[in-house]
């Protein structure tokens, strides 16, 4: 996952159709979050700007397991007295910045381009940068010439200059070359589809929606398609292994969950969503489509049960995507959520038996962090080389954490308070410290033993009564 974020609340961007809502959220974000009062890493990529818009054009080498791109990104400055811009551009090479045709200064520096404006910027000044790169990524984007097929695979700025933290939300619009003949998927509305000279196809998306860039993404490959029909939109399953039955089998639920989320969320899901299964992933989720394995896919045409991932990835499209962690310290807001609304989702699908599964599976996790001593609070101060045990607190503790608060304030409290949250914050970040607000005012409780214990707290192992001799 990207870099250690500074914690930056975000102008709220209201949405008309959600005016209580936004109330409720503007109101809450008027109380300093806890994360900002806590010692900050460095400045994160893009700290002193917003990002308006971006317009990228992509070219990948599929063969070559390289790719050309230029993106025009469109900012306001957040103060007054910038000298420099800053993106995230993980291993790119940078070949030209300008603006309106002027080149501009830029040096490149780990993961970061810098770029030097000609003279020191005012506050709400608008400025729209023009930056031309290549590269051969080693992450970030999936090359299987084996298959012609290509994918992104989170680490956006691997794969776009662009800033990476999960509270800058911009909208988004990519033109994607591919060779001819392949199926491609991008997010937002497919607004053309054009064939080029030299046996090229470009495919132009849009997304007037602004989301956080890690959910920017597309996937090109010579698959076979099914469609479905979901709640508000189509629903197109992908696969180069898998035949039309098979994919309409494996994603059979699929407009289920979708209901089911939306209920829990209070707000519908709106639009196409596509699935898609790639050579190797361990599945991710993008606005408005997700990625899996075709390993995957076939395990769930032979065990309808395993569903578990399918699930999680969509519950991202609210609890993730729209409703997005503040930093990447508080992942567990994201991730946390997605395994605890899978496994919500099991419930109503095969019963109480299939939810208690999970819990115990989390609980189990649990238990052997602690035995060991690697239990961790579910907010970390800095997410960027996080451990397996690291994982599973965000995973897995995150997940056993809402369900031990769904048994503490009982289920109508828990779900009313979870349509609150998430309708408060639908198209903004999130923190740990919202979270409670809304639960608390859901349930009528002062939940600080609850939180202080579980989610602030970490439990020492309990054999480690005797503090170890300092060294
Ligand atoms: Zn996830």
């Amino acid at each position: 996952m990207p870099a250690p974020i500074f914690p930056f609340r975000p102008r709220p961007r209201v949405r008309p159709r959600l005016r209580w809502a936004a109330a409720l959220a503007a109101a809450l974000l008027a109380v300093p979050a806890a994360a900002a009062a806590q010692g900050a890493p460095a400045a994160r990529a893009g700290a002193n700007l917003d990002v308006l818009h971006y317009t990228a054009r992509i070219e990948p080498d599929i063969a070559a397991k390289t790719l050309r791109g230029q993106v025009s990104i469109r900012l306001a400055l957040r103060a007054d007295g910038a000298q420099h811009l800053e993106f995230d551009a993980g291993e790119l090479e940078i070949d030209k910045v300008s603006e309106h045709g002027q080149a501009l200064n830029f040096e490149k520096t780990e993961q970061r381009l810098r770029v030097r404006l000609p003279k020191p910027g005012k506050s709400g000044e608008r400025h729209e940068i023009d930056i031309a790169y290549r590269g051969a990524p080693r992450y970030g984007l999936e090359f299987h010439p084996e298959r012609g097929e290509v994918y992104t695979i989170f680490s956006t700025s691997q794969w776009l200059v662009c800033i990476d933290a999960p509270s800058e939300r911009a909208s988004f619009d990519l033109t994607l070359t591919v060779p001819g003949g392949l199926k491609a998927v991008g997010n937002g509305r497919l607004v053309s589809k054009s064939a080029l000279g030299g046996r090229r196809d470009s495919y132009r998306w849009r997304q007037d929606q602004p989301m956080p860039s890690y959910v920017y993404g597309f996937a090109a490959g010579r698959y076979n398609e099914a469609a479905g029909t979901g709640e508000n939109g189509e629903l197109r399953f992908l696969s180069a292994e898998l035949q039309g039955a098979q994919l309409r089998r494996v994603f059979a639920d699929t407009a289920d969950m979708m209901r089911f989320f939306g209920r829990r969320a209070g707000i519908r899901y709106r639009g196409p969503y596509t699935q898609v299964l790639v050579a190797k992933t361990i599945g991710q989720e993008l606005d408005g489509f997700a990625l899996m394995s075709e390993a995957y896919g076939r395990e769930v045409l032979e065990k309808p049960e395993a569903q578990g991932l399918i699930a999680h990835e969509l519950a991202h499209q609210w609890w993730g995507n729209m409703v997005t962690n503040l930093d990447w310290g508080q992942f567990w807001l994201n991730e946390g959520f997605a395994n605890f609304m899978a496994a919500a989702y099991l419930q109503h699908r095969y019963g109480d038996e299939a939810y208690r599964e999970r819990v115990d599976g989390w609980k189990k996790r649990v238990d052997k962090l602690r035995e060991s001593g690697k239990d961790h609070a579910l907010v970390y101060a800095n997410w960027s080389k996080p451990s397996a045990d690291d994982r599973a607190v965000v995973y897995q503790k995150g997940a056993y954490v809402l369900h031990l608060l769904r048994e503490e304030i009982g289920e109508r409290a828990f779900w009313r308070g979870i349509r609150t949250y998430t309708r408060a914050f639908y198209g903004h970040s999130a923190s740990t410290a919202d979270l409670r607000k809304v639960m608390e005012r859901a349930s009528g409780r002062d939940l600080s033993a609850f939180f202080a214990r579980w989610v602030d707290g970490a439990e020492p192992a309990p054999t480690a009564a005797k503090p170890e001799p300092a060294k």
